[in-house]
């Protein structure tokens, strides 16, 4: 049977919030954190939801702005297969391991450092550096 996510609402991800996924057996989920048994019919079935695989649509190459509008993975491409072209929403963990992912994850997010976390305190910039500097008073 195949796997598939799903997401254990008995516990905490790793930031605290409620709802730890996992991969499992499609037939029979059991959260491998706290082992509760997921599986249609058990007592806290409710308590496990299945979750959709998001898989990568690469960028197409030629056409701007568009995807290839099949799987990076090389699934086949169903009338159900959800696809994004924001590799930081694709769970797919077969799309996640192919190279054209890898490289397009990183051009997406590139930049992201050139920023530093956004503070609780008025910013500037500081134009002889550029970078941001604490605003007193
Ligand atoms: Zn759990
Ligand atoms: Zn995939």
């Amino acid at each position: 049977m195949a796997s598939k996510f799903f997401r254990c609402y008995n516990c905490n991800d790793p930031k605290g919030v409620p709802g730890r996924d996992f991969v499992a057996d499609a037939a029979k989920p059991v959260c491998p954190n706290c082992t509760l048994d997921g599986t249609r019919g058990s007592q806290h079935a409710n308590m496990i939801v299945a979750l959709r695989t998001m898989h990568y649509d690469a960028k197409h190459g030629i056409v701007k702005c568009r995807g290839k509008n099949v799987p990076a993975c090389g699934a086949k491409r169903l009338e159900t297969t959800a696809m994004t072209g924001d590799p930081n929403a694709v769970n797919c963990l077969a799309c996640q391991a192919t190279e054209v992912f890898k490289a397009e994850k990183a051009e997406f997010n590139a930049g992201a450092d050139e920023f530093e976390q956004p503070a609780d305190f008025p910013i500037a910039v500081d134009p002889a550096t550029a970078a941001y500097v604490k605003v007193e008073g």
